[in-house]
């Protein structure tokens, strides 16, 4: 996506969601939507860093939990070593056992409800596959 294109879908989600326009909050955004690498804090401190070098580690977190708690970016792990994802419907990751690259797939989107449900309420679906990716199949096979 074109920087002006991004800006704009940046400035309509800060009106849906009553957030401040910062210059923060869109070198984040900026960086998560045009990333595919599932990146964590660090790695997007590090890059928002390079435009805004004042920020902090802390104000890089809040934000990717602002936009993760309102389903605008996808949190991947709620516990520790969270990693934050720019596609937030359902669809699947395939993570390398060989390198930790994780990779997105697609999935159907209606996605069926679990067998005998307990009375949970679902609503996301991930999948996660794990294996060799195909770069690391192929240095295996040289
Ligand atoms: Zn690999
Ligand atoms: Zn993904």
């Amino acid at each position: 996506m074109k920087t002006d294109a991004l800006h704009e879908n940046f400035k309509k989600l800060c009106s849906v969601h009553q957030y401040k326009c910062t210059a923060q909050r869109f070198a984040v955004y900026a960086y998560i939507l045009g990333n595919k690498e599932h990146p964590d804090v660090d790695d997007v401190l590090k890059c928002v860093r390079k435009r805004i070098p004042s920020i902090t580690r802390e104000s890089v977190f809040r934000i990717l939990m602002e936009f993760s708690d309102r389903g605008i970016i996808y949190r991947m792990d709620k516990i520790v070593n969270a990693r934050f994802d720019g596609i937030a419907r359902n669809h699947g990751h395939f993570i390398c056992r060989e390198c930790g690259a994780i990779q997105d797939f697609e999935l159907p989107q209606d996605l069926p409800e679990p067998d005998n449900n307990p009375g949970f309420q679902a609503d996301h679906v991930e999948l996660r596959i794990s294996g060799i990716c195909a770069e690391c199949a192929k240095k295996a096979r040289t």
